[in-house]
């Protein structure tokens, strides 16, 4: 695996007009999983689904891409949507490190696709457009999960010429929105150009290429954002405040920065002073009990970033989504401060988008 760096997971966020296709392509994703036992399965975390590199790998038929990437896979946000993308903050900045934008390939741009692009721009977020539902064009003849390439050359002439259409119309809306682009195979520079991907997020088709897009996004744009400390203090953003049976009120959070540990000292922003208190519980899903039992979560001692986690603690029953949470692992006071601050920038940041 990746020892040679200490670059972080990417966050990932789907946005996307209403009906284009943002939860049922996050279903696909989190369907992909590979028979358990084998290397690369996916993992579910809280509020976050993680692909790592030797699945991604394996779904794109390139077994070195671990040794061309240095990122380690990407951690896709379960929320979609743009309220989820402007909530969740990381010092001011958005939370999501990659944006997918989808679109319907039949429907072409509608508001809230403008709505998501605009937000990218203020935010400067890279993105990725996916021209989706494309195994809705009449003729289609679909090959399960198979890259855009394999499953392009199976098309009719008549389907692939329909295809081209419907991707030139929309890297010509693209333009209008001020944003060069191309279909992604097409793209020499992703840092000047968009890359259009045309998938199915109901066969699978194009996934592939779409999460080598991803990586390729990461690893050009982020590589010193996404560089970490793997035991510095734990950073990260609340996502939501939940009641658990027996637990009182918990948080899920995603953290983006350093480690979490059981036991440990957390300040979380509020709309009065920071609450402290300390770590009772960290929770991961038991997705392996297959039997329903009463048992959800299951205990861990600690966490990495870039991960999402439920923290049982007490005192967060006022928490807010959106707040940022820290570690204090020494000088709380400091710590408060930092907090204090961390809110102030997003405030700010708020009021100007
Ligand atoms: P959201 O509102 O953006 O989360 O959209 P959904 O994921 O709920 O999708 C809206 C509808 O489009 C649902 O009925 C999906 O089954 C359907 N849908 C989504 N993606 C595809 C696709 O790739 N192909 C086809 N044929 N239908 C799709």
């Amino acid at each position: 695996m990746n020892e040679k760096s200490n670059l972080r997971t990417p966050i990932v966020s789907v946005m996307g007009h209403v009906d284009h296709g943002k939860t049922t392509l996050l279903d696909k994703i989190r369907g992909t999983t590979i028979t358990s036992g084998e290397a690369g399965a996916i993992t579910q975390h809280i509020g976050a689904t993680e692909v790592p590199i030797d699945l991604i790998s394996k779904k794109c038929g390139d077994s070195n891409l671990a040794n061309k990437f240095i990122v380690p896979g990407l951690l896709f946000i379960d929320t979609p949507g743009h309220h989820a993308f402007t909530s969740l903050r990381s010092r001011g900045g958005a939370l999501a490190d990659l944006v997918i934008v989808i679109v319907d390939i039949n429907e072409g741009f509608m508001p809230q696709t403008k709505e998501s692009l605009e937000i990218l721009k203020r935010f400067k977020t890279p993105f990725v457009v996916v021209a989706n539902k494309m195994d809705r064009i009449h003729g289609w003849n679909p090959t399960q999960d198979a890259p855009f390439s394999a499953t392009y050359q199976n098309q009719s002439q008549r389907v692939k010429d329909i295809l081209d259409q419907k991707v030139y119309e929309i890297v010509g809306e693209l333009y209008e929105a001020g944003f060069n682009s191309n279909r992604y195979d097409r793209v020499t520079d992703f840092q000047r150009n968009i890359g259009v991907v045309p998938i199915s997020a109901s066969t699978g088709e194009g996934i592939p290429d779409l999460l080598m897009v991803l990586m390729g996004l990461a690893q050009k744009f982020l590589e010193s954002d996404l560089s970490y400390d793997a035991d510095g203090p734990g950073v990260g953003t609340v996502l939501e405040v939940k009641e658990e049976k027996g637990l009182g009120a918990t948080i899920d959070l995603i953290l983006y920065d350093g480690k979490l540990r059981k036991g440990d000292t957390i300040v979380i922003g509020s709309s009065g002073e920071p609450i402290k208190t300390k770590v009772r519980a960290l929770l991961k899903p038991n997705y392996l009990s297959e039997i329903r039992t009463e048992d959800k979560f299951r205990q861990v001692n600690e966490v990495t970033a870039a991960t999402g986690v439920k923290v049982s603690a007490p005192d967060l029953e006022n928490v807010l989504a959106g707040s940022p949470i820290r570690a204090a692992t020494g000088d709380v006071d400091r710590v408060v401060d930092e907090v204090k601050k961390e809110l102030e920038d997003i405030k700010i940041s708020t009021e100007n988008t």
